[in-house]
């Protein structure tokens, strides 16, 4: 029996950034105190949560410390440091399970874990050298995709490779790094299904939702997913399903999909936390992918997923500030348009500031929709 952290506790986020703020404002809702863990000050999280530790994930004494303070654990980014969790977990239960960050934080380790469980992956294989990069291209034939093992998010450590030719200046242009080689997916569509999974055992969706990618980084995000057929959306909510199952995870897994153009799903990635694409659900659902994730890791049942009516959301990026402070009025002029801002202070170009959802008769009106807002607030020059 996994023990209630019921509202009015404290629960502790490791990691500091938007996730981590929005997980805040729905445990601030549900009278919960928030405490919050990264290197950094005034962040997006620290912002909004009662408590803002500034410490290193290697200073183990502060992670304790943190860990003393609240009822449970979780985290808003995958790459927290195994020691980090250990220490945490001397003191309070961490959620989603540390077994799911290892095998989530290491490309390899996930695309072996999903294969040797029977789960739809691309072809791979490791690369550690460039003798290894060119007999992976001759097994797997070009075009493929060479990704770093380790701290890949948004496209960052990946170059595609369009011929055996290109093999030496992909490998020195990620520092010669241990990778992956994995085939070029000719997609459909991309796809991810965000759940959750209750202490226990319970499991709630939002369906499919089809992601556009600009850059390798997320642009929008439509629901309910457009390309795919009921038959191929459902069964990529049965193969989130199981994952999540199979990782044993208490909390939110966002599992993303390639669908190919013969129609198979294949898993690219897991996020073992609510996920980019899952933001429309704050505006959208019953229950949103936060409040989830508060639920779960707390031993509370989960809420309802149904959605009020189709969105979409679309990232707005520090470009967004290229000609200074967006006019914010242009995109709140739409009324069924909500500006979300993560209180970032300085906009870097690629940089995640915020996001704008939009609600709609169809999916492909919210798309429209949310598209015209966010061209409102950076007009063509
Ligand atoms: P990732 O960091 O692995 O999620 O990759 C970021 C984006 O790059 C994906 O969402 C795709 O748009 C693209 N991409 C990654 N891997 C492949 C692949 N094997 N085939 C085609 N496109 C890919």
């Amino acid at each position: 029996m996994t023990a209630v952290v019921p509202p009015g506790s404290a629960v502790g986020v490791l990691g500091s950034g938007q996730l981590g703020r929005m997980f805040a404002l729905a445990a601030r809702r549900l009278g919960y105190r928030v405490h919050t863990f990264s290197p950094e000050s005034d962040t997006p999280t620290g912002q909004v949560a009662d408590v803002e530790i500034t410490a290193s994930y290697d200073d183990l004494d502060a992670v304790r410390k943190f860990a003393k303070g609240v009822g449970v654990v979780t985290f808003e980014f995958e790459n927290v440091p195994a020691a980090c969790v250990a220490a945490a977990q001397e003191f309070a239960p961490v959620r989603p399970n540390p077994e799911a960050l290892r095998v989530s934080q290491h490309r390899l380790r996930e695309k072996t874990y999903l294969q040797e469980k029977g789960f739809p992956v691309a072809a791979f294989r490791h690369v550690r050298s460039l003798e290894e990069l060119q007999s992976a291209l001759e097994a797997l034939g070009a075009p493929a995709v060479l990704k770093t093992v380790g701290f890949g998010y948004d496209g960052k450590g990946q170059r595609v490779i369009r011929s055996a030719a290109d093999a030496p200046a992909a490998f020195a242009a990620l520092g010669g790094q241990e990778a992956v080689l994995e085939s070029f997916v000719d997609f459909a569509c991309e796809l991810s299904v965000v759940a959750a999974r209750s202490a226990n055992g319970a499991t709630a969706h939002w369906g499919a939702i089809e992601n556009l990618h600009a850059n390798h980084i997320l642009d929008v995000s439509v629901s309910p997913a457009m390309t795919p057929g009921p038959g191929q959306a459902q069964q990529a909510v049965e193969i989130a399903l199981d994952v999540l199952k199979t990782l044993d995870i208490v909390g939110v897994l966002c599992v993303e999909f390639f669908l190919t153009k013969k129609g198979r799903l294949l898993i690219n990635e897991l996020a073992p936390r609510p996920h980019n694409s899952g933001h429309l659900t704050l505006d959208a659902s019953v229950t949103n992918q936060f409040e989830q994730q508060l639920r779960a890791v707390c031993g509370l049942p989960l809420g309802a997923t149904d959605f009020f009516a189709p969105a979409a959301m679309a990232n707005l990026l520090g470009d967004v500030w290229g000609g200074g402070e967006p006019v914010w009025a242009r995109a709140l002029a739409f009324p069924d348009v909500k500006l979300h801002l993560y209180g970032k202070a300085e906009a870097r170009p690629g940089r995640k500031m915020g996001h704008l959802t939009a609600l709609a008769r169809t999916p492909v009106e919210a798309r429209d929709l949310v598209l015209k807002a966010r061209r409102a607030l950076a007009p063509a020059p």
